[in-house]
């Protein structure tokens, strides 16, 4: 996606460790008018698929979920980083995070995801693919289906676009990075 791409190289900045900082308009600051081009982009990308839901980890796929949820009239579910206590009937998996090297729980409420459910995962990073399989673990649980799995930026040099697509998951990722080597942003053309 090409203004996402000219974005990225405008405002991302590296940071070690092979972090790339999107602050200026996905983590932190959102601009809207781009993140309304993404969520149409991922519509796109996914038409012909039956999606019955939109899937994501709070916080930051919030945004494009909700936006991609709207455009396709279902509603948007994510996975919380704390158990509630006021929630029950609870589905968790546990996921490694890349950016805090440590573990956490996401969950979501059973009642919310039901078997059979056809489901789209949006999230802004892919990296090793953990907040994914937890994604995929939980939708077991439920007995919901993951059709498919988009990414605003994968960064491919990580081990999760190949772990996903050699278990036959339906991935599309509108920016791929090759390479944060040297603090110098690289991208799949
Ligand atoms: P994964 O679970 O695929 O290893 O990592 C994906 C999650 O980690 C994303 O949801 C995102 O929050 C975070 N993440 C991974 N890599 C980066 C990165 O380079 N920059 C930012 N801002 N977040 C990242």
């Amino acid at each position: 996606m090409k203004a996402l791409k000219e974005r990225i190289l405008k405002d991302g900045l590296c940071l070690e460790g092979g972090i790339l900082k999107v602050d200026n308009f996905v983590n932190h600051q959102i601009d809207g008018t781009l993140m309304m081009e993404i969520a149409k982009e991922f519509v796109r990308r996914f038409e012909g698929t039956r999606i019955d839901k939109v899937l994501t980890v709070e916080a930051s796929g919030i945004a494009p979920a909700i936006m991609v949820a709207n455009l396709l009239g279902v509603p948007m579910l994510f996975a919380k980083k704390k158990v509630p206590s006021t929630m029950t009937g609870i589905l968790k998996s546990e996921v490694f995070s890349f950016t805090k090297s440590r573990s956490y729980n996401i969950c979501i409420s059973e009642e919310f995801l039901k078997a059979g459910e056809k489901c789209l995962f949006i999230d802004d990073f892919l990296a090793n693919g953990n907040a994914a399989n937890g994604m995929l673990d939980l939708a077991a649980q439920a007995g919901a289906e993951i059709v498919g799995m988009g990414f605003i930026i994968e960064k491919a040099f990580q081990k999760g676009s190949d772990m996903l697509r050699e278990k036959g998951v339906h991935v599309e990722s509108l920016a791929i990075i090759k390479s944060l080597d040297n603090c110098e942003i690289k991208m799949k053309e």
